[in-house]
């Protein structure tokens, strides 16, 4: 996942694993689930409120305001790796603990940064290898063209209070928006009936939303719009979109995200656009499980020594192999078979074999463990003809 954020350009930050609570109840809103009954918070020894954080996002906004990470001007491009927590039923592939990968694009309000953030999320899933990815796309809009929606949304959930959950009824007078995330089977039925946000868009964000549509189309990923994607809260503005993996079947959402135009100023910044996206660590390993794809463990290349005598000298040879690209080497002194069947599964690309043979000649063999073919090569040039296999197989990698 570094490899591919990196590629993007987008550069790690680290942020503390507890904030002010006040940062969680600003950002994340303090009507959502998240602060009302998930958030594991307590007072420090001097009494001030903290939070474990149970996202990802705020803490970015947060650092990126008190460090002046904005004074440059352009778009700066974080991401973050990291554990997160939330007082969550316990099931099923979730945990109070859990672990999150996340982008955050801040300073674009364009449509194309919306493009880059859904082609990096489905990237980063597909280099994992998880292919027939599906985005479902759709666009909030701006506060401005959801108050006038608002009102309309209101009066249709007068007309169906009766079948709503007791949530839902609070909801109608807060922040109506909200009943589009309820979970209830009941309040699930009535959304069918509502009128849609997405039919609502003013010209600016029909705009914005067809150039993102169209970006994903030139850009070859598979997408469709989901008019239910809402996210009920000012700070979100325009597109939303979670990644699918139709293999998982029901929960078959790895991640998502959108654009946060007023979230940087909600948090005390000036007003900043911006546009970031975040999926769960151990989602993506079960839908890795669920399919024969497994998370590659090893790097390209590979070094097996065969016999004692063998072992330090590849320690030797990849130092130089690492010239060329990441390698390890298997000290597990198993059999050849073995080693090869497990650098193979691992998603090496190289075998560099240095067996007793080898070394008496002054010989490597090189084996390329995706076409399945071997050749000696001299020690002195190994280099080179790992670098050429490597560069055969350069379009698959
Ligand atoms: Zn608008
Ligand atoms: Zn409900």
């Amino acid at each position: 996942m570094r490899h591919t954020l990196e590629a993007y350009g987008y550069g790690e930050i680290r942020t503390p694993v507890f904030e002010e609570t006040q940062l969680f109840v600003r950002s994340v809103g303090s009507e959502t689930d998240i602060v009302q009954k998930e958030m594991y918070t307590f007072n420090d020894r001097r009494g001030r409120s903290l939070t474990l954080r149970p996202e990802g996002t705020a803490s970015v906004v947060r650092a990126y305001l008190e460090n002046h990470l904005g004074r440059e001007a352009g778009v700066r491009r974080f991401y973050y790796l990291g554990p997160m927590f939330r007082y969550d039923r316990p099931q099923a592939g979730r945990f109070r603990e859990f672990f999150q990968v996340g982008a955050e694009a801040i300073g674009s309000g364009d449509p194309e940064q919306d493009i880059e953030i859904i082609d990096l999320l489905s990237m980063l899933l597909h280099d994992l290898g998880l292919k027939d990815l599906e985005v479902e796309v759709n666009s909030v809009g701006h506060p401005g063209c959801r108050q006038a929606y608002e009102s309309e949304l209101r009066a249709a959930l007068e007309r169906e209070r009766g079948k709503l959950c007791a949530t839902c009824g609070t909801r109608i007078e807060g922040n109506p928006l909200r009943v589009f995330d309820c979970k209830n089977e009941a309040c699930r039925g009535v959304m069918s009936r509502l009128p849609l946000l997405r039919n609502h868009l003013c010209d600016a964000c029909e705009t914005h939303h067809a150039t993102v549509l169209a970006g994903l189309a030139r850009l070859g990923i598979p997408h469709k719009e989901n008019p239910m994607i809402v996210r009920g809260l000012d700070y979100y503005t325009r597109t939303a979109f979670e990644v699918h993996y139709p293999p998982l079947g029901a929960q078959s959402a790895l991640g998502g995200g959108g654009r946060y135009d007023g979230l940087v100023e909600a948090c005390g910044g000036p007003p900043t656009p911006a546009v970031g996206f975040s999926a769960g660590i151990e989602r993506v390993l079960f839908a890795l499980e669920q399919t024969s794809a497994e998370a590659p463990v090893e790097p390209p290349i590979v070094v097996l020594p065969l016999g004692d005598a063998a072992r330090v000298p590849a320690l030797e040879l990849a130092r130089e192999l690492r010239a060329v690209a990441p390698t390890a080497v298997d000290l597990s002194g198993r059999s050849l078979k073995a080693l090869l069947r497990s650098a193979g599964r691992g998603g090496a690309h190289v075998a560099v074999i240095l067996g007793d043979k080898e070394m008496t000649r002054a010989e490597v063999t090189v084996r390329d463990l995706l076409a399945g073919e071997q050749e000696t090569s001299p020690r002195t040039g190994v280099t080179a003809a790992v670098q050429a296999l490597l560069q055969r197989h350069g379009g698959e990698a």
